[in-house]
């Protein structure tokens, strides 16, 4: 298969190289392509096996269906059986196994594939419609001869492998081993989803949103990711492995040299200090997060600590996860976010039965929190306990009305009266904030300011609701863009309202962790960024390589403007002609 190069969109820097296994888009884990010969034997057995299991399973669904559906449905299974015993499909794939050293899946699928695209270019569209029966028993043989349960795949792994998929969920993200799992790709996906926040924060590169691609990818052995420009690169030709391998060398050169630097303060040219923060998902990220220079802990997205569990984590589960991750900052101030779950963030255990055709506007989030008593009391009760162990603020998430941040107000200082009366320790004064992450909430930002000890502003939500442009959705993703005019004023209100009150305000949104909107945001006022913590070397250096003059001067004119490609020129120009040696849109770790 020649070299292909797609583009997709940019979610997770870093490059990486490596064999490619493909997860199909029925959910099906495929294994690598090649065999080595001493497979041979194996793979013809197992080849045999799944077809006999097919068969079986086949013949079992024929006779209910003659039982309960009648004949004429019962007659298209029959001619199932008859297809998976075909002898020509038995020996064709045989053959690929032994010359080809194809593995089993992959000689099954492609001759049954080759089978379908003949008959889908028939004339007879009777004929023609027979494909989706081919398909059907494909995808039987080959859950059979696949087994095991859907996240297994990574188990049978022998080398750190590059996932091809057409879509991953923030758990399956989440549960990927960064040790096995060098990049990933997907069909799906949109800017700011969660799947694309986890691959940042496990620091794997990865590329989604690219379309529909998983049915040229099938026969591809390798592939290059490259997360920081949005380009994956099927089946590399030997020139371009080793551009690849020259360029992850000299940014590795470069993220050592800005990893000394993160002792430095973030300071412009004219002395104004920022402070740098990281967000984190999963506790082991502190650490990044403090060897990178961070100051804290600006976002803790505590729902990862739900989304794979069966239940939710209890009290106590809660607690002790809180006063790990507290504890291992060092007296570093945390921000916990209280749950964040719905949308495209929810608990496997609540996936069945709670389908909501809006979820973007429908139950999430702090709405979800104080609908559940049940789950929001004992986060509340486990955050406040581990208050005393270090400088612990709480976030509430998705604040849409004042009535609503009056409501989980009341309910932390029960939960806080509550743990007194029982004779736990708490901290007297826990910051309380909120996300500004809904434009209404923007809207009345005056209004809030006035009722908490900090803002937060979410500008991967505040962009998807200001727009109505779905975060997650591939289709939409070029209407998804921080530089808005219309996102730009509502930030520039934020801002204003927290200086009017005197109470902090950050950026935790991916656009605080883009270079390119850095003096942008310190032009607007802001003095905190939250950040993924790869992201935190290459912000320093922006900030250490600019006046907060120019980026004042910037962000006047950027309010000014009426287009997001405008702006977007503007903040390109003014970055390039303060920092015009070689930039990287991120710099992190490469997997080669
Ligand atoms: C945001 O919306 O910008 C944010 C930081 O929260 P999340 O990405 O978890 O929705
Ligand atoms: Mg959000």
């Amino acid at each position: 298969m020649p070299m292909q190069i797609l583009r997709g969109l940019a979610v997770s820097p870093g490059i990486a190289i490596g064999p490619v296994v493909v997860l199909d888009p029925r959910g099906l884990r495929l294994p690598p392509h090649s065999i080595a010969i001493d497979a041979v034997p194996g793979e013809l057995t197992r080849l045999d096996l799944g077809l006999e299991s097919a068969r079986i399973e086949a013949g079992r669904a024929e006779t209910e269906a003659r039982s309960r559906l009648g004949p004429q449905y019962a007659d298209i299974l029959a001619a199932h059986c008859r297809m998976i015993t075909d002898p020509s499909l038995r020996r064709d794939a045989r053959k690929l196994i032994e010359q080809n050293l194809v593995c089993a899946e992959h000689a099954v699928l492609d001759v049954l594939e080759g089978y379908a695209v003949r008959l889908e270019r028939l004339a007879d569209s009777h004929l023609a419609a027979r494909a989706t029966d081919v398909r059907d028993i494909e995808s039987r043989i080959l859950s059979h001869l696949i087994g095991g349960s859907p996240g297994s795949f990574q188990d049978e792994l022998v080398a750190p492998t590059v996932v091809l998929a057409h879509d991953l969920t923030p758990s399956e993200a989440a549960g990927l081993d960064p040790n096995r799992i060098r990049g990933f790709a997907t069909e799906a996906g949109g800017h700011a989803s969660h799947t694309a926040i986890v691959a940042a924060a496990l620091e794997i590169p990865a590329v989604v949103g690219l379309g529909k691609f998983l049915d040229r990818a099938l026969h591809c052995r390798m592939a290059i990711i490259d997360g920081g420009e949005g380009l994956v690169i099927l089946n590399p030709d030997l020139e371009t492995q080793e551009r690849y391998f020259k360029t992850s060398n000299e940014r590795s050169a470069r993220f050592q040299v800005l990893m000394q630097q993160a002792d430095l303060p973030a300071q412009t040219l004219d002395g104004e200090r920022v402070e740098l923060w990281g967000n984190i998902e999963f506790g082991g990220e502190v650490e990044v997060c403090l060897d990178r220079g961070a100051v804290g802990v600006g976002l803790f997205r505590t729902e990862f600590l739900f989304l794979s569990a069966e239940t939710p984590p209890s009290e106590e589960e809660q607690y002790q996860a809180y006063a790990a991750v507290v504890r291992s900052l060092l007296g570093r101030p945390i921000t916990i976010r209280t749950l964040d779950l719905g949308a495209d963030k929810v608990m496997t255990y609540r996936k069945a039965g709670y389908l909501e055709s809006n979820p973007a506007l429908g139950l999430r989030s702090l709405r979800l929190s104080l609908r559940d008593p049940d789950l929001f009391r004992p986060q509340l009760r486990a955050l406040l306990r581990a208050s005393t162990l270090g400088e612990v603020r709480i976030l509430f998430p998705l604040v849409s009305t004042l009535a609503e941040l009056i409501d989980a107000r009341a309910i932390l200082n029960d939960v806080a009266a509550e743990l007194r009366a029982e004779g736990h320790l708490i901290r007297e004064k826990v910051p309380v904030g909120i996300m500004v992450e809904v434009p209404a909430a923007a809207l009345i930002a005056d209004h809030l300011a006035k009722e908490v000890d900090f803002f937060s502003i979410g500008t991967n939500d505040l962009i998807q609701y200001t727009l109505a442009v779905d975060r997650t959705n591939e289709t939409v993703a070029d209407l998804y863009c921080a530089a808005d005019p219309a996102v730009l004023r509502l930030i520039a209100m934020v801002v204003e309202a927290a200086r009017n009150e005197r109470i902090e305000v950050s950026v935790c949104g991916t656009m605080g962790g883009e270079p390119l909107y850095t003096m942008l945001l310190l032009g607007l006022g802001l003095r905190q960024l939250s950040m993924p913590p790869h992201q935190l070397p290459e912000i320093r250096r922006v900030i250490r390589g600019i006046k907060l003059e120019t980026a004042r001067a910037v962000a006047a004119q950027a309010l000014r403007l009426t287009k997001a490609q405008d702006v977007v020129e503007l903040l390109e120009t003014a970055l390039s002609q303060v920092l015009p040696e070689p930039r990287d849109r991120s710099l992190s770790l490469d997997r080669v």
